[in-house]
């Protein structure tokens, strides 16, 4: 039947991709032609720092002092090219300007003059330096769905990067957060691909700015990991995941051609296997799609160790050298390389015996060069630590507070009991009611977010902000349960009989990566037990959850009169909570991922016709809540939707306009999200998909008309011959509860 194919336009699209500069081209040749064996395979590594920082009997006891003889073997010896950090504690920007400088003055005198190119995790801000702002981590940026302020949070942490003297960040993350169980799912920016490849792409273009980073306030992003990482079968961190390809270029390809398309500098290579095949042995998604079809010209460098994982975890090669071949010539351009320099003899060797071909290293250092050039390190190899007086300046903790506040979601607010009246005694209790580490999260001033109760001492937990919102005398705490045990239910319970209303903190411990491995979505036993003591009560329950992922609460939610969702919400959490439940903040975020009900019974909004029958109690789709939903504070009315015609033909667009009005008695910010299903298709259509959204800010009485446009590609999918296409036929579309149908007509056969 007639069907249209958009991918020669894809591709087209694709190649508009923003990274191409002749002057840098040039500079790169030249480079390279005047390049041994060895420097090449060198500017191919990536040493963690951790290898060269200096030990006494064994030990670090300054995390910035590199030992000189260590770095010699690094650069002089191995010619490496690029130095990451992982593991340690956060130090001062001091510290780091310091060990940079250290590491650029070695390169620097070094035959070529090759700058290193230093890497770190600094995600959601510069979270390895002490004193610099901790943003909102990904997720909870997602439940804003608002693009300009994602874009300044990224130009903000991009500066505070810059400020240490590291130009390359590991973020965003892109995979699709629709595993609920998979411990990495507050690293993404949720379910829906849409979301994920609107909200990276604002996260690129405030990493790298306007000008690509030539200038000194941008860093490089590095998109990971790169693809289909998020969905293992048993939801553990690095386990095998099946996605037949039709699946990847449907859900987990787009929001990576997104940011390809708008100039993201490097990519980070998915640590797992789809499929039964490594993706670090993949060359179809390294080479063929990353490569070809996506034109990619930056580089690919592995996540960790995972080369000599390919024999080590994996079992697809025999040693070492073996996993060193088959990854590069599948398309990794960099290997992160921990602690020794295997890698480069091997590649050496393989070079020499012609098993990784002379083409395919060059290919790899022109990348790597490439970026080197873009992000001006020849010009500028450390920074200047005068250039940055803004790090962590009250301006910069005011966006993160904004952000913040539009990050947080109001699940539940029965008989309007939020906000909180004045003058309630108010009991807090709960394991995450006084821990910044909670949250902060992962990824907080070390791996696993361990020390922020430390490092963060300055900013306020939610007890301490509710303590300062509403007074001291009005408030009391008893923790009554840790994540893993009941201490104090007792207490808790007894305090809850002369208090007016309970605000119970509860959620997860800080995690990242496989230590966040879970046997079970349900929240733990004791926070259960204690949510259950403190309801016999019969006092109203306001529960905050702080988490990473959905944690599946539906053995308590019937005993709360109001939920608030904080996500992971970083250094202002504290402060927005309890300007939540005081009225100060209107909550506007809307849920980025769907909140399941039951531990086994999990599907994603975007889910086929079959899973919403419903046969008992819990089958079909039933979710806590849905992606998308979040309460406001005020009423938001939609009204006249209207689309500019209801036939849409090949190379035109369906204007859609709604009003949405604040209804209500206070402003109020509201998304309107723009689900687009489709009534027949070849491939079992979605039961709706998001195709575009926006945010607005309404004063009381206030009425917006938003303006959307439609057009094919929007409608199109991937078929089962994996191109992708868009089928004429009948759509409709929703907004706000609105509803209107179109068709699609095709004049090409
Ligand atoms: C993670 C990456 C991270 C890298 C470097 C890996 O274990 O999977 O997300 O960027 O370490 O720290």
């Amino acid at each position: 039947f007639l069907t249209y194919l958009l991918s020669a336009s894809m591709l087209a699209g694709y190649a508009q991709n923003k990274n191409t500069n002749p002057m840098i081209e040039k500079q790169v040749d030249q480079l390279v032609s005047k390049m041994t064996l060895e420097e090449k395979v060198g500017q191919m590594t990536q040493i963690s720092v951790e290898a060269l920082l200096k030990t006494t009997n064994g030990v670090v006891n300054e995390p910035h002092i590199i030992d000189p003889e260590k770095l010699a073997t690094c650069i002089k010896k191995y010619k490496v090219g690029s130095i990451l950090n992982i593991g340690g504690d956060a130090q001062t920007r001091e510290n780091w300007q310091q060990l940079i400088r250290a590491i650029q003055k070695m390169a620097l005198e070094e035959r070529l003059k090759i700058p290193v190119l230093y890497g770190i995790d600094a995600i959601r801000g510069n979270n390895y330096t002490l004193n610099t702002v901790l943003f909102p981590q990904q997720i909870a940026q997602a439940a804003s769905f608002n693009t300009s302020m994602i874009k300044k949070v990224s130009e903000i942490s991009a500066y505070e990067t810059r400020a240490s003297f590291i130009p390359w960040t590991f973020s965003p993350v892109l995979d699709l957060g629709r595993q609920p169980v998979w411990p990495r799912i507050w690293e993404t920016f949720g379910e829906d691909p849409f979301l994920a490849a609107e909200l990276g792409k604002a996260t690129v273009e405030g990493f790298q700015g306007d000008n690509q980073v030539t200038d000194k306030y941008h860093v490089a992003a590095c998109l990971k990991h790169y693809m289909g990482y998020s969905m293992p079968l048993s939801g553990h961190d690095r386990t095998p995941a099946w996605i037949p390809e039709r699946e990847l270029r449907e859900y987990f390809l787009p929001q990576f051609a997104t940011a390809v398309k708008n100039g993201a500098k490097t990519v980070m290579v998915n640590s797992g296997e789809i499929n039964g095949v490594p993706v670090h042995a993949n060359k179809h998604i390294l080479t063929e799609i990353l490569k070809g079809e996506l034109q990619f010209s930056g580089f690919a460098v592995s996540d960790w160790q995972d080369i000599q994982y390919l024999y080590q975890r994996h079992h697809v090669a025999k040693d070492n050298k073996e996993a060193v071949m088959i990854a590069i010539n599948a398309g990794i351009d960099m290997s992160m390389v921990p602690t020794d320099y295997t890698f480069c003899e091997d590649l050496i060797a393989l070079a020499k015996e012609g098993k990784v071909p002379m083409s395919r290293i060059d290919d790899a250092v022109k990348r790597i060069l490439k970026v080197k050039y873009e992000v001006d390190l020849f010009n500028n190899p450390t920074g200047n630590a005068a250039d940055y007086p803004e790090v962590n300046s009250l301006a910069h903790n005011k966006v993160n507070y904004d952000a913040a506040s539009e990050c947080i979601t109001l699940l539940k607010n029965t008989n309007g009991i939020l906000p909180l009246a004045v003058g309630k005694k108010i009991l807090v209790c709960g394991p995450a009611a006084n821990s910044m580490r909670v949250l902060n999260g992962g990824w907080s001033r070390n791996w696993q977010g361990t020390n922020s109760n430390e490092t963060e001492k300055d900013k306020n937990t939610i007890l301490e902000a509710i303590q300062k919102t509403f007074g001291a005398a009005n408030v009391d705490y008893s923790e009554g349960a840790t994540f893993t045990e009941a201490t104090t239910i007792s207490e808790s319970v007894a305090k809850a009989e002369k208090s007016d209303v309970i605000v119970l903190c509860i959620g997860e411990n800080s995690y990242t990566e496989t230590p966040g491995n879970i046997g079970d979505l349900n929240i733990s036993a004791p926070q259960i037990e204690l949510a259950k003591a403190l309801a016999a009560t019969g006092k109203p329950i306001v529960f905050v959850l702080t988490e990473g992922r959905p944690r599946v609460i539906s053995a308590i939610e019937p005993l709360s009169a109001a939920v608030l969702h904080t996500y992971l919400l970083g250094n202002e959490g504290g402060n927005v909570v309890a300007d939540v439940l005081a009225g100060k903040i209107n909550p506007s975020g809307k849920l980025p991922y769907t909140y399941p009900r039951t531990a086994n019974s999990l599907h994603n909004y975007y889910h086929k016709h079959t899973e919403t029958l419903k046969f008992d109690e819990w089958a079909g789709f039933n979710p806590q809540w849905e992606f998308g939903y979040g309460l406001s504070y005020t009423s938001f009315a939609y009204s006249n939707l209207k689309l500019s015609t209801d036939q849409l033909a090949d190379n035109s667009k369906i204007t859609v306009t709604v009003d949405v009005a604040n209804t209500g008695k206070i402003a109020g910010k509201e998304a309107a999200l723009l689900f687009v299903s489709d009534k027949v298709a070849s491939i079992t259509p979605e039961v709706k998909r998001l195709r575009a959204f926006d945010k607005v800010e309404l004063q009381p009485g206030q009425s917006k008309t938003i303006t959307f446009t439609i057009d094919k590609e929007q409608l199109s999918f991937i078929n089962n011959d994996l191109k992708r296409v868009t089928e004429p036929g009948d759509f409709s579309l929703s907004i706000g509860g609105l509803t209107a149908d179109f068709k699609y007509v095709s004049a090409i056969n």
